[in-house]
Parts: structure tokens; C-alpha cells; sequence
């Protein structure tokens, strides 16, 4: 099927032509021939990047009959005939679209000025608030075939006798979800009982919520209803996957994720102004190419925020759901849902941001446990299964941005003659590097910052179903710092080793590197230490089960940045009805770890309090 099989005129024709359209997409071939030929209503359901303004838009443009409009000058006075015109006999609009927001409003005449570049004459003029209504009212004194407006905007033109809508014979109601949901309902009902009743209608809508059948019901006349996907359905390009963390590893996991994929052009959506800054903020102060898009800006912030966005100067924007509506981007990687909204639409219409024009994209879910059975309800209603992602472990992340590195400087473009001049001087200086070198200090430029800050990270993850004792370890120490972070980490030590804990974590500058260095100035014979599990409070650490009361003995009292340092075996620090270690002792003969007055060693006749009161008074540690 083709274009003009589907009755477009030639001079739309050689303009789309002109654009690359091909091939009309599904949603052009059934709604145009709908249009044009049988002239009927019709509600769309389907997504921004399914083709809709061009199916809404070449059969609205072919109907409009091209009034010649009047030039600043004649509305003044009538150069042939001497008269003033009156400007009440200038063309009024005869077709008129409703978008949510002033960039889609800008984006649609845009497209609109696009296809009709071959139709001479024609007015079409995009009308939104926060700019100057008074040249909105001079171009419509002077005549304009298509209005492209906000809700808003159009009530205060209308009330103000600048804008009749007495000669709308085609009327669009553009994301009619998106306007009703940005409490334009009412203002909508006013526009369409002003508007003739011999007019077509159509209306367009990602999401099929109860007010947008009904306004469908009082003012279409039969419509044809096309669906491109299902109701509520996300595009079919879209995979959508989330990741289950604690609350508290959300941050990092985003930004394990955001690694991850080095060429992301994506949406954060958060759900508050507050955590929007704050998000994008710390990516930004950590070195990520992000910037926010809020309410609480002006709109110039906002204009140049999304202009850097849209022109991929910036490659991660985190927005709010509604400062990021008028944003039309099509060639979006991800979208990323900064936990997930209460509503299942406004999942739909995140998701909807990518996968469009045919390209595939992800959606991906930040999800802590309470909101697992939320994400149901929204496979639920979108028809689709969410896939579990692993948040990507250090080594792959590392990996796949050295990928990224690799292929970048494969495909840098080299100009040859701008870059001569300034390339001696630096082959002289680096002329002491081999090759090999050379790529090494290339790669580490730009991996330190990522090598350093993942060492000893731990793994974010939460197992999906987790075994009975977690669980009642979970009951138990609800409420619980040491709890919150102990859920999901507590693993079997390898054979032949003991679990320890100790009361230090990352927020103390403990990472590998340090841990294995205080074990080694406190313990007075070399120890092999076997896994690491560090975590922000507090760590668990495996050494071997022969060792374990030495290293008890050695480390514990000992002093850590004016922290003293427990150590004790990690079962017995997670049977505390707090979720903290209990004071309980090793007993080496039958690793029986419950019984503090075990808590001895050959050498050491004190028990763990009396250690505990002669390290806070500075004694020696007894090796
Ligand atoms: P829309 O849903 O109208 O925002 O369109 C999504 C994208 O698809 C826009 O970039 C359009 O320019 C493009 N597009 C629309 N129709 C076609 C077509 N028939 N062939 C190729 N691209 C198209």
C-alpha cells in the first residue's frame, strides 16, 4: 500500500516523498482512507512515534481550502480598492488541533508546515501559553487555515474575540489523556460546544481511561475506533525489565545501570520536583551528562534543558512526569522509572517514550520490594512481562564501557588537517610510550574514576525468592539499619572457612583494600582472607575456619578512624532481635558461638566485655 493508493494528494505526496516516508505506517493506512474517502470520526489509540500526526495530519491539510490570507498591510487598507479590510473577513481557522502542551503543539505545526510545503498559501499557526498573545492575535486578524493550540491558550483567544471557531470543520484532539489528566477537561468541553456541529473529530490517545470514552460518546458521532496495540499498551518495541534493590540502593543501581549501557540517550522519571533535582544533581556532581527538567524552572531553563536533550548534547534527563510531556524525542534508548508511578497509564506513557519510529528501546524499573507487586498490576494491564535484570556486576560494567571506549575511538572522526598542527608537539612528549601504553593510559583516563568507585562493591541484587531463614531474620529485625542492609546478604561461608562480621562498612572508608590492611596490622600471622561482603554500616568477611578465633581476638578492640572495631562470627551477629550483633562468643572446639563465657583464647583469660573495657582505655591487644 502506498500513499497515493491511500488518496494523499501529490502536492502532500512530494513533500512526504521529499521527508522519507515510504511506506505509510499502520496507523496512517488505516486511519487516512477512514478520513478522506469516508469522511467518519475516529478515536486513535496509539502512542507519540506511531506515525499519528502524519495520519491526522496529510488528510486534515488535503480538506483545508486555501483562503488567501491577508498581509499586515491590507488589513490596514486594500491596496486595489483603497478600503480598509476588516479583519472579521479574513479566513477563520477551518481545522483546529488540541495538544497538551506547548511543545507539542510546536512539534505538530512543525510537521504540519512540513508536509505542506507544496500547499502555497496556507496558514498555520501554533497557539500556547507563555508567549506573546498579541502576535498569536495579529497573525489571526490577518487569517489562518489550521490552528495548532493548547486548551488554555484557545479559551483566552476565543474570550477575547480573537479566535472564531465557527469555520473548524476538522477538529484533533491530540494525547486527549495527556490534556484531560492536566485538568484541561473543562476547558476542552467549552472549546468543543463553541465548535459547528457539521465538523469531524479525532481523537487521539495513548491510554483509553473512562472520561476520554465518554467525551468520546457526547461529541463523535459513530467513530471508527483504530488501536494501534492493545488499551494501555506500551509500544511493541519496548522490553520492559526491572530490577529489584533495597530503597536504599536505588541510587546505585542507576547508576550501575546507567554504566552499563555507555551510548544510553535516555529519561530518568522521577516522581517528585525534589527527587528530581537531587537525582540529577548527584549524577551530574559525579560526572554523569545529566541535567533535570522540572516544574520549579523557568521556561527559558526548561526551552534550553530540552534543546540540549533533544540535540543529544545531553544524554540523561531527569524529569518529572509532567515537565517531560511536551517532549517529543523519538530515538530514545531507555526510559528508566525511578520506581514506578502509582498510576499504570503514566507507566504506559514513560515506557512510550521509547521504541518509537520502529526502533526498539528498554524500559527499565527501579523496583524495592514493596513495589514488586505493583509492577503485577502493570504487566497486568500492559499485556506484557516484565524481565528480571541482574543490576550489572562491576567486571561487565567495566567491560562493556571499555567496549564503548573502543568503538568510539574507532569511529572518532579524524580531521586530518585541523588536528596536524597540534599533534606534533604531543608526539614529542608522548614519544616515550610504547604502543601498549599508550592504549593502557587511554583506557585508564577514562576507568579510574569508575575502577575506583566500584572496588568492592557489593552486589545490589535481591534474590527473587528468598530462603525461610532470611525471611525470619527479615521479620525480626524489621526497622533496622543493620537489618535493612543484612536482608539478602548473609550467605554459607566456603568450605572450610568462618564468616566473620565486623562493625565497619563503607561509610567508614572500608573497602578490601583497607579491610585486608587492618587484619594484617592486627593479627600477628599472615591469614589468607577469602570473600568480602561490604556494605555501608557494616561487612561480613571469610577467613579460614583454623584462623577465625585469632583474628576475633586480634581485631576486636582495635581502633579505626576513633571507631572501635568488633569482630565476631557473622551467625551469631544476626540472631539480635535488632538485627544487631549479639554479644555472642566462639567456641573453637564445637563452633558453638552462642555462649559468651566460651569467648577465650589460650592467651587471652578475658572475656569479650572485659576486652572491650580495657581497649576503650587504650590497653595493648594481647597478641
Ligand atoms: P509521530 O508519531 O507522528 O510523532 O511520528 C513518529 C516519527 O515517525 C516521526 O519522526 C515521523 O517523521 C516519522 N514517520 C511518520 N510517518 C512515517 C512514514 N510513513 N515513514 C517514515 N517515517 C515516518
Amino acid at each position: 500500500m502506498t500513499f497515493e493508493e491511500l488518496g494523499v494528494m501529490p502536492e502532500l505526496l512530494r513533500a512526504i516523498e521529499e521527508m522519507g516516508y515510504e511506506q505509510p505506517m499502520p496507523i496512517q493506512a488505516e486511519t487516512i482512507p477512514a478520513i478522506l474517502q469516508q469522511g467518519r470520526d475516529l478515536v486513535g489509540l496509539a502512542q507519540t512515534g506511531t506515525g499519528k500526526t502524519a495520519a491526522f495530519g496529510l488528510p486534515l491539510l488535503q480538506s483545508v481550502d486555501i483562503v488567501p490570507v491577508y498581509s499586515e498591510y491590507q488589513i490596514k487598507k486594500d491596496r486595489k480598492t483603497g478600503k480598509w479590510l476588516d479583519p472579521e473577513d479574513a479566513p477563520q481557522p477551518q481545522a483546529l488541533i488540541l495538544a497538551p502542551t506547548r511543545e507539542l503543539c510546536l512539534q505538530i505545526a512543525s510537521d504540519l508546515q512540513d508536509y505542506a510545503k507544496y500547499l502555497r498559501g496556507i496558514a498555520i499557526l501554533p497557539v500556547y501559553g507563555g508567549s506573546s498573545i498579541g502576535s498569536q492575535i495579529g497573525q489571526l486578524k490577518r487569517g489562518v487555515h489550521v490552528v495548532v493550540a493548547t486548551p488554555g491558550r484557545l479559551i483566552d483567544l476565543i474570550e477575547r474575540g480573537a479566535c472564531r471557531l465557527d469555520n473548524i470543520r476538522t477538529l484533533v484532539m491530540d494525547e486527549a489523556d495527556e490534556m484531560l489528566s492536566m485538568g484541561f477537561q473543562d476547558d476542552i468541553e467549552t472549546i468543543l460546544q463553541q465548535v459547528p456541529a457539521e465538523h469531524r473529530t479525532m481523537l487521539f490517545s495513548a491510554t483509553m481511561p473512562r472520561q476520554i470514552a465518554a467525551i468520546a460518546k457526547r461529541y463523535m458521532s459513530d467513530p471508527i475506533e483504530i488501536t494501534i496495540g492493545n488499551k494501555n499498551e506500551g509500544s511493541a518495541n519496548v522490553n520492559h525489565v526491572y530490577y529489584l534493590v533495597h530503597a536504599a540502593d536505588k541510587y546505585a543501581a542507576l547508576k550501575r545501570i546507567v554504566d552499563y549501557y555507555p551510548n544510553i540517550y535516555g529519561i530518568i522519571f522521577c516522581r517528585t520536583k525534589a527527587e528530581t533535582q537531587e537525582i540529577a544533581k548527584n549524577l551530574m556532581e559525579e560526572g554523569y551528562n545529566a541535567d533535570a527538567l522540572h516544574g520549579d524552572l523557568s521556561q527559558e531553563q526548561r526551552d534550553m534543558v530540552m534543546h540540549k536533550f533533544r540535540t543529544r548534547h545531553l544524554q540523561l534527563l531527569v524529569a518529572t512526569d509532567v515537565a517531560a510531556r511536551g517532549l517529543d524525542v523519538n530515538d530514545l534508548t531507555h526510559v528508566i522509572n525511578y520506581g514506578l508511578p502509582d498510576d499504570v497509564e503514566v507507566y504506559t506513557h514513560r515506557s512510550g517514550r521509547t521504541g518509537r519510529a520502529g526502533k526498539k528501546g528498554i524500559s527499565i524499573a527501579i523496583v524495592h520490594i514493596k513495589e514488586r507487586r505493583r509492577l503485577n498490576d502493570i504487566e497486568r494491564i500492559i499485556g506484557k512481562k516484565f524481565e528480571k535484570g541482574q543490576i550489572p556486576t562491576t567486571d561487565k560494567i567495566i567491560e562493556k564501557q571499555l567496549f564503548g571506549l573502543a568503538d568510539r575511538l574507532e569511529k572518532v572522526e579524524v580531521k586530518e588537517e585541523e588536528i596536524s598542527q597540534f599533534l606534533d608537539p604531543v608526539a614529542k612528549k608522548l614519544g616515550w610510550l610504547s604502543n601498549e601504553d599508550l592504549l593502557k593510559r587511554i583506557v585508564s583516563l577514562e576507568f579510574n574514576r569508575m575502577l575506583e568507585f566500584y572496588k568492592g562493591s557489593e552486589n545490589l541484587d535481591i534474590p527473587e525468592e528468598r530462603p525461610k531463614r532470611e525471611r525470619a531474620d527479615r521479620g525480626e529485625a524489621r526497622n533496622s539499619s543493620y537489618a535493612r542492609e543484612y536482608k539478602g546478604q548473609q550467605t554459607q561461608a566456603e568450605p572450610g572457612y568462618a564468616r566473620l562480621f565486623i562493625n565497619l562498612g563503607k561509610r567508614d572508608g572500608i573497602f578490601p583494600k583497607q579491610l585486608i590492611s587492618l587484619m594484617n596490622s592486627l593479627v600477628h600471622h599472615r591469614i589468607e582472607m577469602g570473600r568480602i561482603d561490604l556494605l555501608t554500616n557494616f561487612s561480613y568477611f571469610e577467613v579460614p575456619e583454623k584462623d577465625a578465633r585469632f583474628v576475633i581476638k586480634d581485631m576486636c578492640g582495635a581502633d579505626w578512624k576513633g571507631r572501635q572495631v568488633t569482630v565476631q562470627p557473622a551467625d551469631a551477629a544476626s540472631n539480635d532481635r535488632n538485627g544487631r550483633p549479639a554479644k555472642k562468643n566462639f567456641n573453637r572446639k564445637n563452633k558453638d558461638y552462642s555462649n559468651e563465657e566460651n569467648y577465650k583464647h589460650h592467651d587471652d583469660n578475658r572475656t569479650f566485655g572485659e576486652r572491650m573495657q580495657h581497649k576503650t582505655r587504650g590497653g595493648h591487644r594481647g597478641k
